[in-house]
């Protein structure tokens, strides 16, 4: 079959590779005109790691990630430890992957390595999906469209495709906004670096979470707070570094170091929105942000839109136009519990706070689970 795959970022990406790799001919239309270094970590925790050895990219992907040796829960104000799990190789003995944090452009490069590069349209605005006719068709802003056999929505939070299937969202804004930011290690003379660290704060809107990037090179700094004013949802807002130094005045001086040690963050609203109950039509699906959004509060974003891919492919494995849309449902059934689950654990905000099991997440094998029904 022509598939088509509307957005080019990690779930779209990976896409394209399993799609490939199951027999299709593949294209994908991405907005943006060029790939820069935009955003900042990505956590890919075992499952996303042996998702992508699957695809081919994990030895690519090991060039430049870090691997965190523990999950560490620290107190806001005493520093106390209430969690430390071991992650490094002993994630890799009993997950059969290591957990990987890497840049966000690194690994969208990694991604992009494996495809032909005629195959990603850049500079491809998708204005609408028209799904009347007996193939999808794809229009861009530039006046132009593409028809196809199959069409995957991997267009993102504000995803084009989900809107053309179920029409406008309605997400909530949690009264919280997150800041980013990358700092060079050198910069930072305080312990547990190499560490995926959580600092748990007072009240569940503060919270500080840091792990090692670029082989840890550099600190990757995550933090929240409650701020009714700021509705941005976007990548790529620049923030005020002051404004969240502020905000954690209170916290314990090793927490403020990071904080310090800041020189620019971006700025995000964060949004949550409840799990969708379908996914396709026809021949037209959805995958990753597009149909689970979630709030980064177990670092499962990314993971999830991998662990799609991979059973995406999988599911459309000699599969022709006649089957598409009944591949699309077991990919979907296959699939919708576990980010459903995902996505609710995320706006709890309680994940691994005091120790716990994180098999039923790290533990998942995108490339061997259940095709129907619940994976
Ligand atoms: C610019 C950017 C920076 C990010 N930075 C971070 C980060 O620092 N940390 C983090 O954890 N997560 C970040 N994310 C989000 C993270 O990559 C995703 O949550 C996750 O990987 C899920 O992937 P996805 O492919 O579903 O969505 P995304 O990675 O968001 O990919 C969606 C793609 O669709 C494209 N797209 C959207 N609308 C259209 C349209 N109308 N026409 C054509 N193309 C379209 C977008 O340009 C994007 O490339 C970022 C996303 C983006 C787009």
């Amino acid at each position: 079959m022509k598939i088509g795959i509307n957005g080019g970022g990690i779930g779209g990406m990976a896409a394209a590779i399993a799609l490939r790799q199951a027999g299709h001919d593949v294209e994908v239309y991405e907005q943006a005109t060029s790939y820069g270094r935009v955003g900042a970590d990505i956590n890919l925790t075992p499952n996303a790691a042996r998702a992508l050895a699957s695809l081919g990219v994990l030895d690519a992907l090991k060039e430049t990630a870090a691997q965190p040796t523990h999950r560490i829960s620290r107190m806001w104000d005493t520093g106390e430890e209430t969690s430390r799990l071991p992650m490094g190789e002993e994630a890799e003995k009993k997950y059969g992957a290591p957990q990987l944090t890497i840049h966000r452009a690194d690994l969208l490069n990694a991604l992009r390595m494996k495809l032909p590069e005629n195959i990603v349209l850049l500079g491809h605005r998708i204005e609408s999906i028209d799904t009347t006719g007996a193939n999808p068709v794809v229009r861009f802003a530039d006046g132009t469209s593409r028809g196809v056999d199959a069409l995957v929505g991997a267009d993102g939070i504000h995803s084009p495709t989900r809107t053309a299937l179920f029409g406008p969202e309605s997400p909530q804004f949690t009264g919280l906004v997150s800041y980013r930011s990358v700092v060079d290690r050198s910069k930072l003379n305080i312990p547990n670096l190499d560490a995926f660290t959580k600092w748990w704060g007072p009240t569940p809107d503060l919270q500080i979470v840091t792990f090692p990037l670029n082989r840890g090179r550099e600190i990757f700094v995550f933090a929240t707070t409650a701020q009714d004013d700021w509705r941005h949802e976007s990548w790529t807002m620049p923030g005020d570094v002051n404004e969240l130094r502020k905000a954690y005045a209170g916290f314990h001086a090793e927490a403020r170091a990071l904080l310090d040690a800041c020189e620019t963050v971006t700025k995000s609203a964060l949004y949550v929105r409840d799990p969708l109950p379908r996914w396709s039509v026809g021949r037209v699906t959805l995958l990753g942000d597009a149909c689970h959004p979630m709030v980064p509060f177990m670092a499962q974003g990314a993971c999830m839109a991998i662990e799609d891919a991979v059973v995406l492919g999988r599911a459309l494995k000699g599969v022709d136009v006649a089957g598409v849309a009944s591949a699309f449902l077991n990919y979907e059934n296959a699939r919708k519990d576990r980010t459903a689950r995902v996505q609710i654990g995320s706006r709890g905000n309680e994940w691994l706070k005091q120790g716990g099991n994180a098999d039923w997440v790290y533990g998942y094998v995108a490339s061997a689970a259940a095709l129907t029904g619940p994976a």
